[in-house]
């Protein structure tokens, strides 16, 4: 039964109407405007804990936390009272504050880099780390993987090209061919790819980026060894090894997924970018690494990189509060509630005669509808999307938000407590038998 109020999304079917005419699609972001599962997008008014208000008063139990930022939930009033505190100080100086010294510290300690440079979003951080990367090695070629997202960034926002090892094709319109043309695409996972692109091009290659682990094809985990394999290919022809940590960082594990693989395997990258969590809910996000290479960085080194807002004091104040909090119990709690539910999907998915696989690095897990497990985007691309569209949309009438895309992360918090996990525990069955239904109608 659903408990949600009839005629329960009025006012957002209004809103989005509004908004339609003003910003294209309606939205800020194109996930949200839930054109991969149709259906009106919930505008959402306030958000406490684990739960999500929409504009017509329904509550949802938020399972993607803002694509992953919101670690301690919503509106934690920790947060909030310093948030608070800063804002009564003044919002932004463009000079030099002391939060944004203390995120910086904080961050050097828990992740593998001796420098940081802070900046407002993930995009940004991946750009400049890519500027970073061809200024201080001189070269010019970036390698990334199908599947991986690293922002909307222009050299990164490309396709394979036909074969491997052969240079991309733009993935958009409005990208220039000159800016893929030196961005190599590889399938994830796959060693001889590497070897073969590093055989061909490897002393024109400036850096190899990769999502830590990658999350936005759904969670698609690092083989073992990956990771530390990619990292000493990258030194081995003078490449600099960028993680691209901005889900990941704070959130895989304490020490992000470099704390999972990095941390035990005895390998450091050479450059890593952060975002999300690092930003407590504000747009702050950072790259940093190896003290050589970040000296390059203006006004030290040659390399320009800039930004008004950068380390803006009310965000960093955010961040730095968010993550003093994220204490290892936090992802304790995270991960057992995230068991909890991944067991349970499995089991209703199960009963329900749905081919599916939930894969998992850290506290961070996805749930593919396809048969066997998923290792790269190919495999991802087999995801049976019209039985996500109708498991979705089953979740949200019985007050579940999931991702409105069956190629994103499940986020939880550490404010996911028995009662917003037995709401989604509750939902699933009936969820599980829709997402059966729209196989047995082909
Ligand atoms: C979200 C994300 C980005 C982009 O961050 P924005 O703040 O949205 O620009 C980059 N890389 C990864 C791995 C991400 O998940």
């Amino acid at each position: 039964m659903s408990p949600l109020r009839p005629d329960h999304t009025a006012a957002s079917a209004s809103l989005f109407e509004r908004a339609r005419a003003v910003t294209p699609g309606g939205v800020n972001s194109p996930v949200r405007a839930f054109n991969a599962v149709g259906g009106t997008p919930r505008f959402i008014r306030s958000a406490s804990g684990a739960w999500l208000t929409d504009v017509d008063g329904n509550e949802y139990v938020d399972l993607i936390c803002s694509w992953g930022p919101m670690l301690l939930g919503h509106a934690h009033p920790d947060v909030q009272a310093a948030v608070a505190a800063a804002v009564t100080r003044g919002t932004s100086f463009g000079t030099p504050t002391e939060p944004e010294v203390e995120l910086a510290e904080e961050i050097v300690t828990r992740a593998p880099v001796e420098r940081v440079r802070l900046v407002s979003s993930g995009t940004e951080a991946t750009m400049s780390a890519i500027r970073l990367a061809r200024g201080f090695t001189g070269r010019d070629v970036v390698v990334k993987f199908a599947g991986c997202y690293h922002g909307h960034v222009d050299s990164l926002l490309a396709s394979a090209g036909s074969g491997l090892a052969t240079f991309a094709v733009p993935g958009t319109p409005g990208v220039p061919e000159s800016s893929t043309a030196l961005t190599l695409v590889l399938p994830y996972n796959d060693r001889a790819a590497v070897d073969k692109a590093f055989a061909e091009h490897g002393d024109r290659i400036a850096c190899l980026i990769t999502e830590a682990a990658p999350g936005n094809m759904g969670v698609v985990p690092p083989e073992p060894g990956f990771n530390a394999f990619l990292a000493e290919t990258c030194t081995r022809h003078g490449a600099l090894f960028v993680s691209d940590e901005v889900m990941t960082g704070f959130r895989a594990s304490r020490l992000g997924q470099w704390g999972l693989d990095g941390a035990v395997e005895g390998w450091r990258p050479d450059l890593v970018t952060f975002g999300k969590v690092m930003g407590g809910g504000f747009p702050a996000a950072a790259f940093g690494g190896r003290a050589d290479v970040m000296s390059r960085l203006s006004p030290e080194g040659p390399v320009y990189q800039a930004g008004t807002l950068s380390g803006n004091p009310v965000a960093t104040t955010a961040g730095l509060t968010t993550l003093r909090l994220a204490t290892q119990e936090v992802y304790d709690h995270i991960t057992s509630a995230g068991e909890t539910i991944k067991d349970a999907v499995a089991t209703a998915l199960s009963g329900a005669g749905v081919p599916h696989v939930v894969q998992a690095s850290g506290t961070m897990f996805s749930v593919f509808f396809a048969d066997g497990s998923v290792r790269d985007f190919d495999d991802a691309s087999r995801t049976d999307s019209r039985a996500y569209a109708a498991f979705f949309h089953a979740m949200l009438d019985r007050g579940v938000y999931l991702p409105p895309s069956a190629y994103e992360a499940w986020f939880l918090s550490s404010a996911h407590d028995d009662r917003a996990v037995s709401t989604v525990l509750d939902a699933l069955p009936d969820a599980a038998r829709a997402a059966a239904a729209t196989e047995k109608d082909r």
